[in-house]
């Protein structure tokens, strides 16, 4: 059994003890998470990609009522009419959050880190579940030797500070694509006209980034930024979105963090943009590369906003492509 399995083993037996035992309470609900009765327990996914093991591990969602512009450039009808046709709800539309975890050559590895402590709280454990998950994973954020983000919207790097403003990961180095880094840390960049969400993005970043100081790396695309793992630019969700790969031997996963956000839209419709994207054609560009690369390739793909555990992979469909989700298995 690998450190990994044998860590989730045994969380899932304390777990189980708990529930045999009659209590309904779930790690971390002394901190005010919602009860057991409510709460899914099942928060943690563990896939081998040869050599290192990945875990996808949830940190909760958000939900977005009665947003009329989910889609900038199709109608509210449009846009129902394909989640109906997904089978997912129109409203409000829901987005799940799963960060990354990589056991590469002895190296702890986080991709993204989810809402964080203070939205943890805030949401009432609906969302910011990371670290509290990561725990129950059987790893401390003081045992994590880097973390790897793809942009720097809240979802990806709220979970790098605590909620009193001191480095989540301490002993950790923080590696962020350059452009990205570039881009929010400058409010020259700031469009005159800039809507309250993108102000607070840019007053966000230069908070955590302030907290983090000049330790924090700065990556270009191609890079090797950690054992087996390298860097691919997918600009235009944010100007410096970033994408990874992860090979070990002849198994390989992309980690596309948002490149697509949610999968029944902009996965069968490629050319839909997001109310997010800060450069919409360009974010579209991106998707089509990425995508085409994926199903010529047949590569896993890891979604942060895909349904748990937020791996799938691409066939091509019409004008777009479909998602198709792994089977879970229990011991792969
Ligand atoms: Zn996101």
């Amino acid at each position: 059994m690998s450190d990994f399995s044998r860590r989730t083993f045994l969380a899932g037996t304390a777990t189980a003890a708990a529930v045999a035992s009659g209590t309904t309470s779930y790690a971390g609900a002394s901190d005010g998470s919602p009860s057991g009765a409510r709460r899914t327990r099942t928060s943690i996914y563990r896939q081998n990609i040869g050599e290192i093991e990945l875990l996808s591990i949830t940190d909760g969602a958000t939900s977005f009522p009665r947003r009329q512009d989910f889609v900038t450039n199709r109608s509210p009808e449009d846009v129902a009419q394909a989640l109906q046709q997904a089978f997912f709800p129109t409203d409000p539309i829901t987005l799940t959050f799963t960060p990354v975890v990589l056991k590469s050559s002895g190296k702890l590895i986080v991709i993204d880190t989810g809402l964080g402590e203070a939205a943890f709280k805030q949401s009432n454990g609906i969302g910011g579940q990371f670290h509290s998950n990561l725990a129950v994973a059987g790893y401390d954020a003081g045992s994590v030797d880097r973390v790897l983000i793809t942009h720097f919207h809240a979802d990806h790097i709220g979970g790098l500070v605590t909620a009193d403003g001191k480095p989540a990961f301490p002993k950790s180095e923080i590696w962020v694509p350059a452009a990205e880094y570039a881009f929010w840390m400058n409010s020259g960049n700031m469009a005159p006209d800039a809507s309250e969400a993108m102000v607070a993005n840019f007053e966000r970043a230069r908070r955590i980034f302030g907290i983090l100081g000049d330790s924090v790396k700065k990556f270009a695309p191609e890079m090797e930024v950690a054992p087996g793992v390298t860097s691919i630019a997918t600009h235009g969700h944010t100007p410096g979105h970033t994408s990874f790969i992860v090979t070990s031997g002849s198994d390989k996963v992309i980690i596309q963090g948002d490149v697509t956000t949610h999968p029944a839209l902009f996965i069968r419709h490629p050319d839909w943009h997001g109310f997010t994207d800060v450069d919409p054609v360009m974010a579209e560009q991106s998707r089509r590369m990425l995508y085409d690369r994926i199903v010529a390739e047949r590569i896993l793909v890891h979604g942060f906003h895909f349904p748990f555990p937020s791996l799938g992979h691409l066939t091509r469909e019409d004008d777009g492509y479909r998602l198709m989700p792994i089977m879970w298995n229990p011991a792969p």
